[in-house]
Formats: C-alpha cells, sequence, structure tokens
C-alpha cells in the first residue's frame, strides 16, 4: 500500500493481466481521509541534541512534543502512582510550566501534546498560572507550533477534567493558537474518543470571550 515500495512489486504485475489490473486497481484506490505520519516524542531539556540527532534521521510529517519527566521523575506512570499532598504542587507546577515554555521554544516540535498530564493522578493546579498560560501560547504562536486538545487523560487515567483546564484554553485562543483535538488513543478502540465533546467544549470557550 506504500507508494515507496512500488518497485517489489514489478515482476508479480507483468506476470499476467489479472495480476496487472489488480495492482493498478490498489495503486488508485483513494480513502476519505488523510493520513499523517508522526511521533510523539518524551522532551527533556537536557536531552535537545540528541532528539535533534534523531530527528534529522527520518522525515516526519509531524513530531509532537510532550512531557512525561520532570527532572528524571516520571510523573505519570500507572504504577507510581502519587498523592499531591506529598508535594510542593506550586514548585511542581513551575517546574513543569517552565520546562514546557523551553519544549515550545526548542523548534523542535510541530505541536504540543497533552499539556495538562501533570494532573493524571488529581493534582490540578491551584495556584495562578496565568502567565505562564500566556508566555506559553505566545511561544507556541511564535513557532508556529499547534497545542492538543486532549481526551488522553480522561481515557487512558480517567480524569475528570477533559481537555486543557479554562484558564490555559483561555490564552491558547486568545493568542489564536491552533488547537487540534486528539485521544492520544493507548488501544485502538480508543481513537477518536470524546473529540464531540471536546469540539462543543471549544466553541463554548469561543463564544464566551
Ligand atoms: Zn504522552
Amino acid at each position: 500500500m506504500f507508494q515507496e515500495c512500488q518497485s517489489l512489486y514489478t515482476e508479480m504485475a507483468e506476470y499476467n493481466a489479472y495480476q496487472g489490473s489488480w495492482f493498478e486497481k490498489k495503486k488508485k484506490e483513494t480513502f476519505p481521509v488523510k493520513l499523517k505520519f508522526g511521533l510523539e516524542v518524551c522532551y527533556s531539556p537536557e536531552h535537545e541534541k540528541d532528539i535533534e540527532k534523531i530527528k534529522s534521521l527520518y522525515s516526519f510529517d509531524f513530531l509532537a512534543g510532550s512531557i512525561h519527566f520532570i527532572d528524571g521523575w516520571a510523573f505519570s506512570h500507572l504504577k507510581q502512582r502519587w498523592d499531591k499532598k506529598d508535594y510542593d504542587l506550586k514548585k511542581l507546577y513551575t517546574r513543569y510550566y517552565e520546562i514546557m515554555y523551553k519544549l515550545v521554544q526548542s523548534k523542535l516540535f510541530s505541536g504540543l501534546s497533552h499539556p495538562n498530564s501533570l494532573q493524571c493522578f488529581g493534582a490540578y493546579p491551584e495556584e495562578d498560572f496565568s502567565k505562564e498560560y500566556d508566555n506559553i501560547a505566545c511561544a507556541l504562536k511564535a513557532n508556529a507550533m499547534y497545542v492538543e486538545e486532549s481526551s488522553g487523560l480522561a481515557i487512558n487515567y480517567d480524569d475528570k477534567e477533559l481537555g486543557m483546564n479554562k484558564e490555559m484554553l483561555k490564552y491558547m485562543q486568545l493568542h489564536d493558537v491552533s488547537i487540534i483535538t486528539a485521544s492520544d488513543a493507548h488501544y485502538p478502540k480508543d481513537v477518536g474518543k470524546l473529540i464531540p465533546e471536546m469540539n462543543v467544549l471549544l466553541s463554548k470557550e469561543i463564544k464566551r470571550m
């Protein structure tokens, strides 16, 4: 099915008329969806050079950057659940958004994945982070990057908040950042889950502004 592999079928297609027309038909087949091929890549500031190197080896349609670690700590592992009462949430979120800002400024990615994953175990940001949201949104816009409105946390962690928090979303829309819905499906059955619901949320927010 890949144009790149067409040359592997020459003898088969020339074998007889039936095989030739079967192959011709396959080549002409079109589908009502356009697929893009890309990866979501873990970002950590200390590995920018490594990511750059790997990125240069392949050609992707897109590369989404995401944060799964804060200074080595994998905060979203289900087997490593944590409780917000054991952490200084203000410090934690400040560092999280600092890394997020660096991700956006690294110019390594076309988009920012699930910008809310630190709340996967219910530790929502409690302080006012509007300045951080403003900076991140500005940087996304300046680097022509999109941000994901993701149902991944709701699907994979049973998070009660769907997509970005209202304040973050407000700044994304304020700076006209391109927002792309994503289900971050870990299983095929979850592909596209909750996207209609997120579309409703997105259109509501725009009306509210
Ligand atoms: Zn991820």
